[in-house]
């Protein structure tokens, strides 16, 4: 076996597996709404770059299936370039299908109050936060518009308005976009007022785009120092205020934080979560990101991305149960986290893994299991999911 330390998995952890940043780097200048780029962001950006190239591997090798996986990247396509080793392809699956799960498990349960977000009730909302390139809207909103209520994507503004260009020029999200507000009752019912269902505004110098049940919003979650000496600095949670106006804080909600809160402060990620505990009644969240990177496997992890411009501020949570444990701290009434490594031999159906294992030779198992073991997915909920939220 390839040693741990050495390995492809460490220099390329698989939540960002690309070591090729250099055209990220040299994509142009990008601005932060309402403020200069700080040093490291667009490294932190590439990170993007890199998860749609792991994305397009495991697509293309067939160990998840995702139409739109590429369409909003600015540089990765399928073919050679995005393939990745099968231990990073694996990796991928096993995060995806996890995450779509208990996505589904949230978008189709009851609620306490009896009603049916998919069908019969208010419906859902789901807030991504540092959405990056996923495809998870266009993914269910195209197989059942009525699962979603409202859908809401949160970036730096260099992504978003990359994004919303990218939505607003292709024909088959446009087709969604209108299946997706027709889906939900109007208070609009004139003749133009239903003919523009479903069509992008756009906004904010082309960082904002919203439509009745999408809405991606250029906000950096971090605190934003001061923009001039009479004016102090704005936390995360006064950042997040102005959300209100976009969301829906009387219907049940999943945050979902995918590989972001670790190059955030812990404070800020802290803040981020008891701002959304406190807002809504009826709220669910789910983090993915490494965990356990104190021993000697993750201090190489560590420096090895800090080698490449990206620190992981936000990455000290040594186990599964200090990840669940952020969300009571937060003040959700119910958590749980597992890592990969316990999903894929707990949670995973063996037919599935059957199915991956037929994919791709994988003859380094024990690394395999040595890197699902510092990747990790917590979740929290608070208010009336019937039976509960969690794996
Ligand atoms: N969640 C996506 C993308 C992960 S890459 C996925 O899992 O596929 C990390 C994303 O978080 C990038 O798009 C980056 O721009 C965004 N991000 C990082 N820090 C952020 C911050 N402070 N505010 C908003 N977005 C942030």
């Amino acid at each position: 076996m390839q040693s741990a330390f050495n390995g492809s998995s460490l220099r390329r952890p698989f939540h960002e597996a690309s070591s090729d940043l250099a055209s990220h780097f040299h994509a142009g200048p990008s601005s932060r709404h309402g403020g200069d780029d700080r040093d490291g962001d667009d490294a932190i950006r590439g990170t993007d770059d890199d998860a749609i190239g792991s994305k397009l591997s495991a697509v293309e090798l067939g160990y998840i299936d995702d139409p739109y996986a590429g369409l909003f990247s600015k540089s990765a396509r399928f073919g050679s370039a995005s393939r990745r080793p099968p231990l990073i392809n694996v990796g991928t699956h096993h995060r995806t299908w996890t995450l779509d799960k208990l996505v589904e498990e949230f978008l189709t349960s009851s609620t306490e109050d009896g009603t049916d977000g998919s069908k019969k009730g208010k419906g859902k909302q789901v807030i991504s936060l540092g959405a990056g390139s996923d495809t998870r809207f266009w993914r269910i909103a195209e197989r059942d518009p009525s699962l979603i209520k409202r859908y809401v994507e949160i970036d730096f503004p260099s992504m978003t308005s990359h994004k919303a260009r990218r939505i607003s020029t292709n024909r088959r999200l446009s087709s969604i976009l209108t299946k997706s507000a027709e889906a939900f009752p109007s208070s609009d019912a004139t003749e133009a007022g239903k003919d523009s269902r479903g069509k992008p505004k756009i906004s904010r110098g082309g960082t904002q785009l919203e439509t009745e049940t999408y809405a991606l919003l250029p906000i950096d979650l971090r605190v934003s120092p001061p923009t001039n000496p009479s004016t102090s600095a704005k936390s995360s949670q006064q950042t997040l205020d102005a959300l209100v106006d976009y969301v829906d804080t009387s219907i049940p909600t999943l945050i979902i934080a995918e590989c972001v809160f670790c190059y955030m402060a812990p404070q800020e990620s802290a803040d981020v979560l008891s701002w959304f505990a406190s807002k809504f009644d009826n709220i669910a969240g789910v983090v993915y990101e490494m965990c356990g990177l104190e021993d000697s496997f993750g201090k190489v992890m560590r420096s090895n991305l800090q080698i490449r411009g990206i620190p992981l501020p936000g990455a000290t949570f040594d186990s599964p149960a200090a990840q669940a444990s952020r969300f009571l701290s937060a003040g959700f009434a119910n958590a749980g986290a597992k890592s990969l490594k316990e999903i894929r031999k707990d949670v995973l159906p063996r037919t599935e893994l059957e199915r991956i294992g037929s994919l791709e030779l994988l003859d380094e198992v024990e690394e395999l299991e040595l890197v699902l073991d510092h990747y990790c997915i917590g979740w929290g909920s608070k208010g009336g999911l019937v039976g509960g939220f969690g794996l």
